[in-house]
């Protein structure tokens, strides 16, 4: 059997292309590398917000073109960004249409749309039932019922070639040796490489706390550049700073945040100085977290007062959360005695604290600036929590055109080779990690792989 399309993941990419493309008439197959179906990837995980970089996938393109643009600060590649923002809307409409229901979680516009029922707020992982888990199951059942072929536990492993376009990809079948599934074309939708350590660190950071699914080990990256793909954004992370005891304890991932408490003081790593602007956001802060000198040992300080107020803040507030949980919060009654408590330099963090506290009363200028609500640090006792940069996906990857079609080194579609969602790059990134909406980049390139696949395909120039 020659299948029309052989697509490499079970998640948000990998099931909006499988779905469009047996619409379009295609002859799919969809190879999982996880046991049960729909599969084991961050989109049943997440809670499921359809936005365009944070505003309405009904907006114009033109707006949802220039909000990318300028998160991120020009690292999205213009014809990859240009047929995001022109199809987004239309993939949001392609969601409901397999059953996806979408309703309003807040005031704020990207969460005008958010799958149905919504994930209970609450400690753990309350993904089941919740809507992404519903849409995806959803679309699983309807691709079977209508023909498809669904292999879970066939991760794929190596992408065939013949004169240099890809006609394949080689899996493995539970208890059985290596076998090829022949296809016209492969889309890679494996979802990113934040669930591979040793990846993550020759990329971004040796230390953080993997805030998603496990099974998104950057198979299709690896993949790709085997095969003469080329990488873009990789630095990049979409992701939430985390206690460290998340690294042992999942009841603290991915709530609560501390990061109503960052913004309120002060972020220091191992030297005991600041890192960054903590009033920039969580994943700024994240990000200096993953990328400081001391990725495994940044500190929140923070006194009294911002734990008996900002502690409470969020829906599932630092304080009393983490106390209830025996996570590590250090109290001391000055920062000498914290300094010690928590193995950071004392002179270093005195300095650091004092001249807060100049800024925070007086308006002195620090660096690195600091913007945003800055509370002093001093009413006793102090407090010190270890942080760890939480990755919930990354943001780099295979490098694509505006049709889904990965790219190699001198910008020329490799024939036969696509790829959408975590696996793909050009459309996030940037020194701000300007982020586009995980669902809106894994639905809207799923859907433009199909169609250039199914186009392709019906090309007589092509021979197929
Ligand atoms: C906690 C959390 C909350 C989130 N909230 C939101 C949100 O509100 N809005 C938003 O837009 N985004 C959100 N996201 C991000 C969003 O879920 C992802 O961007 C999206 O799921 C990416 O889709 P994907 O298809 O690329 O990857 P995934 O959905 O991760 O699917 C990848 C699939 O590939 C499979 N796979 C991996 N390797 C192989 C292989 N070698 N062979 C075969 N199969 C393989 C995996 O098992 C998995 O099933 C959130 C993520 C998390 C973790």
């Amino acid at each position: 059997v020659t299948f029309d399309l052989a697509v490499v993941g079970g998640g948000v990419a990998g099931w909006t292309a499988a779905r469009r493309a047996q619409g379009l008439g295609l002859d799919v197959v969809v190879l999982e590398k996880s046991a049960s179906p729909p599969g084991w990837g961050n989109g049943r995980l997440s809670a499921g917000m359809f936005h365009a970089a944070y505003l309405s996938p009904t907006r114009r393109p033109d707006e949802i073109y220039r909000a990318i643009m300028a998160k991120t600060d020009g690292h999205s590649r213009e014809d990859v960004a240009q047929a995001w923002a022109q199809n987004c809307g239309r993939a949001f409409d392609f969601l409901q249409a397999e059953g996806g229901e979408f309703g309003r979680w807040g005031p704020e516009e990207y969460m005008s749309s958010v799958l149905l029922p919504f994930k209970p707020i609450e400690l753990g992982q309350p993904w089941k039932g919740g809507g992404p888990d519903r849409l995806l199951t959803n679309m699983w059942r309807r691709f079977v019922d209508a023909g498809g072929t669904f292999r879970p536990e066939q991760p794929a492993l190596e992408l065939c070639l013949n004169a240099g376009a890809v006609v394949g990809v080689l899996t493995k079948r539970p208890g059985r040796g290596r076998e090829l599934v022949s296809a016209r074309a492969v889309l890679l939708a494996d979802g990113g490489f934040q669930g591979n350590a040793e990846m993550v660190s020759r990329y971004i950071t040796p230390a953080y706390k993997l805030r998603g699914a496990d099974t998104d080990t950057g198979d299709g990256i690896r993949m790709g550049l085997a095969v003469g793909a080329r990488v873009i954004n990789m630095p990049w992370f979409y992701g939430h700073c985390l206690v460290k005891d998340a690294l042992v304890n999942d009841r603290l991932w991915p709530q609560p945040s501390p990061q109503h408490v960052i913004e309120a003081s002060v972020l220091v790593d191992s030297t005991g100085r600041r890192i960054t602007d903590e009033g920039l956001g969580n994943q700024r802060n994240a990000d200096a977290i993953a990328k400081s000198t001391t990725p495994g040992g940044c500190w929140v300080v923070f006194d009294d007062d911002v734990w008996r107020s900002v502690g409470k803040d969020g829906e599932i507030p630092l304080n009393p959360t983490i106390l209830n949980e025996g996570g590590t919060v250090l109290t001391g009654s000055n920062v000498r005695e914290l300094s010690q408590m928590a193995g950071l330099p004392a002179a270093a963090l005195e300095e650091t604290i004092a001249t807060y506290n100049q800024h925070c009363r007086h308006g002195v200028s620090i660096t690195p600036k600091r913007t945003g609500r800055a509370l002093p640090i001093d009413r006793q006792p102090l407090y010190a929590i270890p942080l760890i940069a939480g990755i919930t996906f990354t943001m780099g990857g295979l490098l694509i055109n505006g049709n889904a079609e990965v790219v190699d080194q001198h910008d020329r579609p490799i024939p036969g080779l696509y790829a959408a969602g975590g696996t793909m790059g050009g459309l996030q990134g940037g020194p701000r990690s300007g982020y586009s909406g995980g669902w809106s980049e894994a639905a809207t390139f799923g859907m433009l792989a199909a169609e250039s696949v199914a186009t392709r395909s019906r090309s007589p120039s092509r021979g197929v």
